[in-house]
């Protein structure tokens, strides 16, 4: 199969790992890439929201499968735009529809569809501009902390906890004012649930689901979870807390009432759904959902799953994922991410990278990096991850710290204390 996957991270090389694993893999292009994955496959230099070109593309180099890693041209739509195109109609996209993508897109919709279908999640209320008022008084009724989140994406930035009720309001108003532009023009208050997180992933043809492997990721840039949040610093695989026992009490009360939801609600969901969740006093609890797999999680769960990841992909695209054999590795997989001095406020992309050739026995994903007169450079915050397996978490980690060492660019930071809360 040729296949086409779409984003430029650490979770787009991890998949396109995977997937150019697959004996079923005849041809890996990835749009648009980056400096690891032009060594599993062929970059693109296409965007992945220039959907018009991306199905050009398509049509013109026989592509079997679509494979979308990021949200952002899911919740624009691409895997409808793909299907309304005769020239792409029938080309099966991993990723869902734009309906489906809402659970992502809107968190006024997803709480509204937990709600519906009493998925254990935060009590909540919606405000927009209209009911100010209103929203001030609920904020009122709220203990502190105050969660406060702008409706739409806002690049992992649009979620405030707030100490104070007065702080509260003022942000409230400010978020309601254009914060984070449209996406919140309409604010979800929530309120505040306390507990240890996991995300949980499951790829689903609509009907039937798989559940990958659970892993843990740490958000904050500094050590013991302090500082500006980012887009994830290290990621570890599995999570001791989410025992057989819990994982049943989330697929009772979470996964199995969200997959039949979407359908009794007619939505097509053909892909990955993440279920951000919270274990508060050992229950679960849904934080959010997101449409595609987690970034840095992916460059862990990867690594722990056995099978051919395209032919769980047929599954999806053929509605007989329940046929389809799924196997884990039992050890522990860990990633640290690497990331540029500065991020994630200001940061110099460009500097030369050195010593991955260096790295013995851990898998190097690349996230921002990018090629320039032949040398890997740096091209993003979050530059490069090391993942390793281990058969705990500890030697795992060892590993990975140990090879992170090796690869040299100027003002590389990571956080040494990955896991360690675990
Ligand atoms: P992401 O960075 O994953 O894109 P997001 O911006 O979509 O996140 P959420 O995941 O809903 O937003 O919230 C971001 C973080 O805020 C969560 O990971 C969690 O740590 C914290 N958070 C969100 N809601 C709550 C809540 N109700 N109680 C406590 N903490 C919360």
């Amino acid at each position: 199969m040729n296949i086409l996957l779409l984003g430029s991270g650490g979770r787009e090389h991890a998949l396109g790992w995977k997937i150019a694993q697959s004996s079923k893999c005849d041809k890996l292009y990835i749009a648009p890439g980056n400096a690891g994955t032009c060594n599993i496959g062929e970059n693109v230099p296409i965007g992945v929201n220039e959907f018009d070109k991306l199905k050009d593309f398509a049509a013109n180099h026989n592509i079997d499968m679509l494979v979308v890693g990021p949200e952002v041209p899911l919740v624009n739509g691409i895997t409808d735009d793909f299907h309304n195109d005769p020239r792409t109609k029938d080309i099966p996209v991993i990723g869902p529809s734009k309906a489906g993508a809402e659970l992502e897109g809107s968190k006024d919709f997803a709480k509204g569809f937990m709600k519906r279908h009493n998925i254990p999640t935060a009590a909540y209320e919606t405000f927009d501009g209209t009911t100010v008022e209103e929203g001030i008084k609920f904020l009122e009724s709220l203990q502190p902390p105050y969660v406060l989140k702008a409706d739409g994406l806002a690049a992992g930035k649009g979620v405030l906890i707030v100490p104070t009720l007065e702080e509260a309001k003022k942000e409230f108003r400010e978020m309601l004012d254009g914060m984070f532009g449209n996406a919140s023009a309409k604010v979800v208050i929530e309120q505040f649930l306390s507990g240890i997180e996991c995300s949980v992933f499951v790829l689903t043809d609509g009907d039937h689901y798989k559940i990958l492997p659970e892993a843990k990721d740490y958000k904050r840039i500094g050590e013991h979870d302090t500082g500006l949040n980012t887009g994830g610093m290290g990621s570890v695989s599995p999570v001791p807390f989410a025992t057989k026992g819990w994982m049943k009490k989330v697929e009772d009360r979470i996964i199995r009432p969200t997959i039949d939801g979407l359908k009794e609600e007619g939505i097509d969901y053909k892909g990955f759904i993440f279920f951000g969740l919270i274990n508060v006093d050992g229950e679960p609890m849904v934080i959010e959902y997101n449409c595609r797999m987690g970034d840095p999680e992916t460059e862990s769960v990867m690594l722990r799953l056995k099978s051919d990841i395209i032919d769980l992909f047929e599954g999806v695209a053929k509605g007989d994922l329940d046929k389809r054999p799924i196997e884990f590795d039992d050890r522990a997989a860990v990633c640290v991410m690497l990331v540029s001095g500065g991020y994630p406020q200001k940061y110099v992309k460009g500097y030369t990278i050195n010593g991955i050739d260096k790295v013995e026995g851990s898998v190097v994903f690349h996230s921002g990096t990018a090629m320039k007169d032949g040398q890997v450079v740096t091209d993003g915050g979050r530059v490069i991850a090391v993942s390793s397996y281990g058969s705990n978490k500890e030697e795992a980690l060892r590993k990975s710290f140990k090879e992170a060492q090796k690869i040299e660019f100027k003002d590389k930071y990571f956080r040494s204390d990955i896991g360690q809360d675990l």
